[in-house]
């Protein structure tokens, strides 16, 4: 155990949340208080445009339990998370949003589990007040997800989490750039336990998600976990090529017994297109592993700190 250890850390990874986050200080102040003295809250500002820095630096010199990182720019969500992780001194472990999405009251009930011995606790939050076209987006992405990826992923269930001091050391022993972690989380394994919450809409502000980013993330959510894309590509391929097979084959009989004349070019269109379709995106399947293979091979860190509430001076890149 780390030296200066605490009973509680909470890290808040934070992007242009000034709308939010006195709020949220006052919620943490409201709630830890009764679970522990001895807590310590991380936020992170990743690369924020607004004034978020300057409240950070504002609320870490009020009140000394809150610390803050700055990010030398945005590296997204995960990054964030990962630097506040990397900080934590405590026993447990909380991952939160800024923007009280998170109900702060629940994390006494997931703490509890801890002390039963799991060392994960998740907080899974159901859809009420959700577009049932998000609803159904979502529920389609699971179904998929689950069948393409060796890790279990399950709707509802997102960052809010509480980890043990043993959760949170397997979380950063790995060193992957590409970081997807939901699927990371799962992948640790140790005692798992899932706490339900009614979904809370967003405090003020906006959320940061758009669309592209949302296929962004299915896309690496699908390839951060292991090959079977590139082994669905082989049998897709294959499929397409034994029924370009039987329908030559067919086309050729039906010409030579039948004496049909091939008036093709609707067919050859088709089968260009679909093919040339068809290649792209294997092509782009295998582009994206590629890619991910020369991010890694880069070994660039994960983030860069420009601040922090312990000086200035702190080193640029935390060692993992
Ligand atoms: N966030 C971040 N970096 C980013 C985007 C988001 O640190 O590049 C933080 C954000 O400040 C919030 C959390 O991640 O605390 C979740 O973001 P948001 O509420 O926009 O996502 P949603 O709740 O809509 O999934
Ligand atoms: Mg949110």
């Amino acid at each position: 155990m780390e030296t200066d250890a605490v009973k509680l850390s909470v890290v808040v990874p934070c992007y242009n949340e000034e709308a939010v986050l006195d709020g949220l200080v006052e919620a943490l102040k409201d709630h830890l208080p009764a679970i522990t003295d001895d807590f310590e809250v991380i936020l992170v500002d990743d690369g924020s445009r607004d004034d978020t820095l300057a409240i950070l630096r504002r609320t870490a010199v009020s009140d000394p339990r809150f610390r803050y990182l700055a990010l030398s720019r945005n590296f997204g969500k995960e990054s964030a998370m990962l630097a506040g992780l990397s900080q934590t001194r405590g026993e447990a472990v909380v991952i939160m949003d800024a923007d009280l999405q998170h109900p702060p009251q629940l994390i006494a009930e997931m703490l509890t589990f801890l002390d039963k011995g799991y060392d994960q606790v998740v907080a899974r939050r159901n859809r009420t007040g959700d577009a049932l076209f998000r609803t159904l987006v979502s529920r389609a992405y699971y179904l998929v997800i689950n069948r393409l990826i060796d890790v279990r992923l399950e709707d509802g269930v997102g960052d809010f989490r509480v980890l043990s001091r043993t959760a949170v050391r397997a979380v950063l022993a790995l060193g992957e750039c590409n970081r997807f972690s939901k699927g990371l989380f799962s992948w640790i394994g140790f005692n798992t336990t899932t706490v339900d919450y009614d979904n809370v809409a967003r405090e003020a502000g906006e959320s940061k998600w758009r669309l592209r980013d949302l296929v962004d993330y299915g896309i690496d959510s699908v390839v951060s976990f292991n090959s079977k894309p590139l082994r669905l590509a082989i049998h897709v391929g294959a499929l397409a090529a034994f029924v370009a097979f039987l329908y030559a084959a067919w086309v050729v009989t039906d010409a030579l017994v039948q004496g049909n004349a091939v008036p093709g070019y609707v067919t050859t269109i088709c089968a260009v297109v679909g093919f040339g379709g068809l290649q792209m995106i294997l092509l782009g399947v295998t582009g994206e592993y590629l890619g991910r293979i020369y991010v890694e091979s880069k070994g660039r860190p994960h983030f860069l700190l420009k601040e922090s509430s312990e000086g200035a001076a702190t080193p640029v890149t935390v060692p993992l």
